[in-house]
């Protein structure tokens, strides 16, 4: 019953269309631009040719997204055994049973990641405008101490 598969899809436009274009008009999802979010899909199935589901809402932008196998991530962790080798040394190894739980985790924290470098980049591009407001205050510094300048000539003048 539990999920076996665990992904991490971006929210971005699917290029699969949804029926034909005579029925889209009355049953096609509303159209919302989809937003570039990483997001987590939980399933019991695996993603492949035979299974494409549609994602749960984006908590941010709330597209569904068709998912297929080229557009989902996943990493599978194994549960780990202690060996003893012939000499007497402990290893760790992967058994072949996958860590359902670790392999969750694996794509929350990537999910969360992928979306603080977003956060990251858009706030890069955003800090762009105050850089240009930097180089106003630069020269507006610039024309004041040329102010300076003058005053002291226009003094010079009067004395
Ligand atoms: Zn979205």
């Amino acid at each position: 019953m539990a999920y076996e598969h665990f992904y991490v899809y971006v929210c971005n436009p699917s290029s699969e269309t949804r029926g034909s274009s005579a029925i889209a008009g009355k049953l096609a999802t509303p159209k919302s631009t989809p937003c570039g979010r990483s997001n987590t899909h939980f399933t019991k199935q695996l993603i492949n040719d035979d299974y494409r589901p549609q994602a749960a809402k984006c908590p941010e932008c709330a597209n569904r997204k068709r998912l297929n196998e080229g557009v989902v991530s996943k990493y599978d962790c194994f549960v780990q055994q202690k060996i003893r080798d012939g000499m007497g040394r402990v290893h760790t190894v992967d058994t072949d049973i996958i860590d359902l739980k670790a392999s969750k985790d694996w794509a929350i924290k990537e999910a969360h990641r992928r979306n603080q470098s977003r956060k990251y980049h858009s706030l890069r591009r955003l800090s762009n405008p105050s850089e240009e407001v930097k180089k106003l205050l630069e020269q507006t510094v610039q024309s004041l101490e040329h102010m300076d300048e003058i005053i002291e000539q226009v003094g010079d003048l009067i004395e």
